[in-house]
């Protein structure tokens, strides 16, 4: 809409958008559109990004921005959340609808799909309605071809009057088609007609905004947004426009005359009337132009009712979900022995070199058993898993099987009086919680997005996954498959108690009937099988590897010399595990775990390294590089099958990590709701721990 002219100087990263840096002398163009069309695969083609592409609705929650340079000019181009029109209703469509009005971008490309383009025309009508210098991309050009539709590019361009581009943004640089038609010209040539009582209310608002500096496009647009739109936006764009106080509020009173008016009569809103003329808008303009030339394929309905089916969704998404953790284990073992050994042999090579050269023992022993020994875990027992679990889902993902996750346990959230997309949430959660924290708004109605949020960390996140294993390997299975049966079975335990503490809350403190929501089922796509492999493998080890550097080897050093520099009678950590001790044997772990998990808060990852480092500091063991020496440690400091049990179970409960915890306080903006996503999981985890140790104690 081109609507304001601020900017600010930053570079591309990952952004809630208001506010992003465009520097001087340098074009925006905001890549809106609906969900899942392509925007983020056009946003990385043209600016080498690799902002996530996914298959599925909402999986852009924030929005990104980066620069694209064309001979010597640079573009900067926001990808915006996708919407599917400009009447907000959910906080990642805000975002995209703020951005469209206030953003200040000089163009905006609307991108679509070719299969549905009518469907995508509702939001390209209502930009081009108020104005918007827009360009329309119709993506997925070669999906459209293999169902046999072709789209009328010259004639669209000609009916609407702004350019048009076909393009299949996924293929090589199609994406950079879109960069000529941003120089083209265009003036739109479409309006709306809403019914005679909506269009009489429009003329009342314009002439009463006549005078005021604002265009007409600006009063219909503003007065249309009196009807649909939440006080706040409408304020600002009041603000944004230049209308006075007095003509402000006039307007909405006219706006609530109209709007009580036409709810008093049967099925009638103004919301509604809005949506029905812009749809009727929208399939005059595409009329036409898409033509059905071949035959559509049946395979896809086929293959959605084994995965959706009432008796076979849930037994392929266990078994789906087993597949992939059986892989993860047993791929992860070689690996990770083999970094184990490296690691060891270079931590020995180390203590030898500087010994040899006459430095002090106490030195030596700092590096070696606090970073080497701290980063080497981190780098051998998480990276492999995360490196084979990452690319698997996210092969998943890409298919377009997420949303049929979330398809199959609507039911589930509904009786729980919560909303089916928090199982997409919850997927996000198996990433990174903080992750997930974010991806909850997607969840429209406040009530249920909380819920998400504060159920979010039941799902182990990428810091917590290897752990689980590495205990469940040590304690309770002899081989892979069992591994990852009771991995699966833990997680199916999760989701249980998502669900459960989802519906004490909606019975409770966050009392509410389901809302209705519409799940878009995208359609089944090839997924991009190097493309997967690369980036996940890659982003995964950089990630780690950045954890270990990050967080790992400096923890590690102050660990070390906590755990060995003498402080009273013993050391700085043995004090501290030992005021914990007591609340630790009631929950049948102990001191050292309680305290491993409280100085984990900031990564999850360098809990176990933790554990080992304060038990060999009471110097019983001093090898482990694997995890059947490990386990020896373990077992000679008093670990039972009851505490292995306790540890998994209050690893998948306990507080979130410190970044998860931030993003709950900045999402929820509410001290009271961070510490209750705080207290629950931890409040379950101290529960099933008492319990399994009193029944352990029982039988
Ligand atoms: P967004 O939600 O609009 O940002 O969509 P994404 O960029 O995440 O893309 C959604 C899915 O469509 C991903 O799986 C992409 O790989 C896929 N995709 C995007 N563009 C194309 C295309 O031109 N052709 C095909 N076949 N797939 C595409």
């Amino acid at each position: 809409m081109g609507l304001s002219r601020t900017s600010t100087g930053r570079k591309a990263a990952e952004t809630d958008l208001p506010g992003i840096g465009k520097e001087r002398n340098e074009r925006l163009i905001a890549l809106a559109g609906n969900p899942n069309v392509g925007k983020s695969t056009v946003f990385n083609g043209l600016t080498g990004m690799k902002q996530h592409t996914g298959n599925w609705t909402g999986k852009t929650v924030a929005g990104a921005v980066g620069r694209c340079r064309v001979k010597e000019k640079t573009i900067l181009f926001a990808d915006l959340p996708g919407c599917y029109s400009l009447n907000a209703r959910s906080a990642e469509e805000s975002v995209a609808r703020d951005f469209i009005c206030f953003g200040g971008a000089d163009r905006i490309a609307v991108v679509c799909d070719a299969s549905c383009l009518e469907r995508n025309f509702l939001l390209v009508m209502q930009i081009l309605e108020a104005g918007g210098d827009a360009v329309v991309c119709v993506n997925l050009a070669d999906e459209a071809e293999k169902k046999g539709l072709t789209v009328d590019i010259a004639a669209l361009t000609a009916r609407l009057g702004v350019p048009v581009v076909s393009m299949s943004a996924r293929k090589g640089k199609e994406a950079f088609r879109l960069l000529p038609a941003l120089e083209e010209p265009g003036e739109a040539r479409v309006s709306i007609r809403y019914c005679p009582d909506i269009e009489h209310y429009i003329t009342d608002v314009s002439a009463l905004l006549c005078g005021g500096g604002q265009t007409r496009r600006e009063a219909r647009f503003f007065a249309l947004r009196l009807l649909d739109s939440d006080p706040e936006f409408t304020g600002r764009l009041a603000r944004h426009l230049g209308i006075s106080d007095e003509d402000y509020g006039t307007s909405r009173t006219l706006a609530a005359r109209l709007r009580e008016a036409l709810e008093g009569q049967p099925g009638r809103s103004a919301v509604d009337e809005i949506a029905e003329a812009t749809a009727e808008a929208a399939a005059m303009a595409t009329e036409g132009i898409v033509r059905q030339s071949g035959r559509r394929k049946a395979g896809q309905s086929r293959l959605d009712r084994l995965l959706t089916g009432r008796v076979t969704g849930f037994p392929i998404m266990l078994l789906m979900l087993l597949c992939i953790l059986w892989l993860t284990v047993r791929g992860a073992n070689y690996p990770s022995a083999l970094l184990s050994e490296l690691f060891a042999s270079f931590e020995e090579a180390v203590r030898g070199l500087l010994l040899g050269i006459g430095l002090p023992r106490f030195p030596v022993d700092l590096l070696c058993e606090g970073v080497i020994r701290v980063t080497g875990w981190v780098i051998s027992v998480m990276l492999p898993p995360m490196a084979i679990f990452f690319p698997l889902f996210t092969l998943l993902e890409d298919m377009g099987y997420l949303p049929r996750v979330a398809f199959n346990l609507d039911r589930c959230f509904k009786k729980c009086s919560a909303c089916g997309k928090q199982a997409l949430t919850m997927c996000m959660g198996f990433g990174c919680n903080a992750a997930g924290a974010v991806g909850c708004r997607i969840i429209d109605s406040p009530r249920e997005r909380l819920i998400a949020l504060l159920t979010n960390s039941f799902m182990p996140c990428n810091g917590r996954f290897p752990m689980l294993i590495a205990v469940i390997s040590m304690f309770f299975a002899s081989s892979g498959i069992l591994s990852a049966g009771i991995l699966t079975l833990l997680i199916l335990f999760a989701v249980l108690m998502t669900l459960l503490v989802s519906k004490l809350l909606s019975m409770t403190v966050l009392k509410g009937i389901p809302s209705s929501f519409t799940l878009e089922l995208p359609p089944y796509r090839t997924p991009q099988l190097g493309r997967v492999l690369i980036r996940s493998v890659l982003d995964r080890t950089v990630f780690v590897l950045g954890r270990a550097a990050a967080v790992a080897a400096p923890t590690g050093l102050v660990l070390w010399l906590l755990a060995n520099l003498p402080f009273g009678e013993g050391t700085m950590l043995s004090a501290l595990s030992g005021l914990l001790d007591a609340p630790g044997r009631l929950m049948g772990l102990d001191g050292v775990i309680l305290l491993a998990f409280l100085l984990g808060m900031p990564a999850n990852e360098i809990v176990i390294p933790i554990i080992m480092m304060c038990y060999t500091a009471n110097g019983s063991l001093v090898e482990y590089t694997s995890l059947g020496a490990l386990r020896q440690l373990l077992t000679d400091n008093g670990w039972t099958a009851v505490t292995a049990l306790n540890m998994v179970l209050f690893t998948v409960f306990h507080w979130p990590c410190s970044t998860t915890i931030l993003t709950i306080r900045k999402e929820t903006g509410s001290l009271g709701a961070t510490a209750a996503a705080v207290l629950i999981p931890t409040a379950i985890g101290f529960l099933l721990c008492c319990t399994v140790r009193l029944l352990s104690l029982l039988f």
